[in-house]
């Protein structure tokens, strides 16, 4: 036990793991900031005491916390020392820190304000798809809903083909903006079991069928029908594989970062993936 640290530091884990230690350091820190067990406001504990809570040396700990100012956590200032931010300052889009926020959902509902994110982002797109696209665009979007189709009947291939008609209708769209914080977000998303949620068994036709009504739209120009048909696909996908409020998961039990279908931000196309995907959307 370490003297004199505030209260703040009696949260903090006294030991992590040999050999992640920069990157444990930052995670522990970031969890703690997110999760509000440091609250906005709270200082960190002075830089000494503090490495040796955590069983690391005065550098590797200055590093962390610098990594931690430039997730915008906290702020470093001379002779207040490092304190932590207010949530609309922290930058969501970062992995770490969006990562944390999921795999503390049951907590946090951040799944639940993510999908209105996304909804809004992606109904935006495939408006401004519907009001101007080429033939070719349209065609990519048909063959993308056309390969849903055919791997109707196989969960991994048909979540897959699902993401990839959605990267495809945001790549169509020139909103690079809207485009790369969608997909910053659907890429932790599916990272998380308590996104893919449960799967009824009625989830395969009504994605498809919510899919054909974005294409239909988008093919006859109609921009406010392709907004909603966006948007209505989302939210109803979310509602279908939503789990109960409150419900916690096991650590155990979170899906495998890069387990299933995206690597890097992008989708893999081709192979089936491993894993057991429980949904599609
Ligand atoms: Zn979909």
């Amino acid at each position: 036990m370490v003297p004199d640290l505030p209260a703040e530091s009696q949260v903090i884990p006294s030991r992590l793991p040999v050999g992640r230690l920069g990157v444990a350091v930052v995670a522990e820190l970031v969890e703690l900031i997110v999760t509000g067990r440091l609250e906005e406001g709270a200082l960190l504990p002075p830089e000494g005491p503090l490495s040796e809570r955590f069983g690391v040396s005065r550098t590797v700990l200055r590093e962390s916390v610098k990594r931690l100012e430039e997730k915008g956590l906290v702020i470093v200032s001379q002779g207040r020392g490092t304190q932590v931010l207010a949530p609309g300052y922290w930058n969501m889009l970062d992995p770490v820190v969006l990562s944390a926020l999921i795999d503390n959902d049951q907590s946090l509902g951040v799944l639940d304000q993510l999908t209105i994110v996304r909804a809004s982002l992606e109904s935006a797109m495939a408006g401004s798809v519907a009001a101007s696209h080429t033939t070719e665009g349209l065609r990519r979007l048909e063959n993308a809903l056309t390969a849903m189709r055919e791997s109707e009947s196989e969960t991994d291939s048909f979540r897959q083909a699902d993401v990839v008609f959605h990267y495809a209708l945001m790549e169509i769209s020139t909103n690079r903006l809207a485009e790369n914080i969608a997909k910053h977000l659907y890429k932790r998303a599916v990272e998380s079991t308590r996104y893919q949620g449960i799967n009824p068994p009625d989830a395969t036709a009504l994605t498809l069928d919510e899919h054909a009504a974005i294409v239909d739209a988008i093919a006859r120009n109609d921009q406010a029908g392709a907004e909603k048909a966006m948007h209505d696909h989302i939210h109803g996908s979310w509602e279908r594989r939503r789990l109960p409020d409150h419900a916690p998961l096991k650590r155990s039990q979170r899906a495998k970062p890069q387990s299933s279908e995206t690597q890097a931000g992008k989708p893999q196309s081709g192979k089936p993936q491993s894993g057991k995907p429980q949904s599609s959307e």
